[in-house]
């Protein structure tokens, strides 16, 4: 069985000291390839060291929602020098939340539309994170369209994923599905179309149900896609397949 990890933060600290191990772990699991998204423009260095060409680590650059604190305006003028020079699979992490407080609400529209924009004119999808805030990611994708991307850890409505597909949009799935009082992410992923599925650890957050409260890592993404098998019943290795080969054709990753 071959994995896909659309989602998982390898180059942040929290696997500074164990970070080979963990991509060794990956590996015995069939975990073959990770997207990498980025953070902050303060870690776009560490992110390229750690995706070395070869290693089946595949960065995103980008500005993430939850760290605008971190942004200044003169980061998107590096995202574009960034995104020239290292060509990369896509553009993010990138989105809205309007869950955490403090997080204005205007500024962060602004990095993302900018980001959306580069997307459009680089041809790149974008991993997008959309937190209590789906209904204005799908207005800002309606109006700088046509993109494609993935929103990640999906938690809108079955009608709002059907919106995101016919934008070009796939959903990221990973750990919440896990937990069994998740009936509305459950009974979507059991229905929702196969070739709109991306599997993603979001490692070192997000822990399936069984690892609730420790670190996450891209080992752990077999139990995700066992799971979502389970819900569609049919085999994992249909999952694993389909979900590896979306996340080939969304980011066009070498086979
Ligand atoms: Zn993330």
């Amino acid at each position: 069985m071959v994995l896909t990890d659309s989602h998982c933060h390898l180059d942040v600290s929290e696997f500074d000291t164990d970070r080979d191990a963990v991509i060794a772990r990956a590996r015995q699991a069939g975990v073959t390839r990770q997207v990498v998204p980025a953070i902050a423009a303060a870690g776009w260095a560490q992110l390229k060291q750690v995706c070395v060409p070869g290693s089946g680590l595949f960065a995103a650059y980008g500005l993430h929602p939850m760290f605008l604190s971190e942004h200044r305006p003169e980061h998107l003028d590096q995202l574009r020098t960034w995104i020239e020079r290292e060509r990369p699979v896509a553009i993010g992490e990138c989105g809205l939340d309007f869950f955490v407080e403090g997080l204005d609400h205007v500024l962060q529209q602004q990095y993302f539309e900018d980001q959306l924009a580069l997307a459009r004119e680089f041809d790149l999808p974008v991993i997008v994170h959309a937190r209590r805030a789906t209904e204005a990611v799908i207005v800002a994708i309606r109006r700088f369209g046509p993109l494609r991307g993935v929103v990640h850890s999906y938690a809108g409505s079955e009608e709002q994923a059907r919106q995101l597909w016919e934008h070009g949009f796939l959903l990221g799935l990973g750990g919440p599905v896990t937990y069994e009082r998740a009936q509305r992410l459950r009974r979507l992923v059991a229905s929702m179309p196969l070739e709109q599925l991306l599997l993603e650890t979001d490692a070192p957050d997000q822990p399936d149900a069984g690892h609730r409260g420790q670190r996450n890592e891209p080992a752990r993404l077999p139990v995700v896609c066992e799971t979502i098998a389970q819900l569609r019943g049919v085999a994992p290795e249909v999952i694993a397949q389909a979900t590896s080969n979306n996340a080939t054709r969304l980011f066009r990753l070498p086979g």
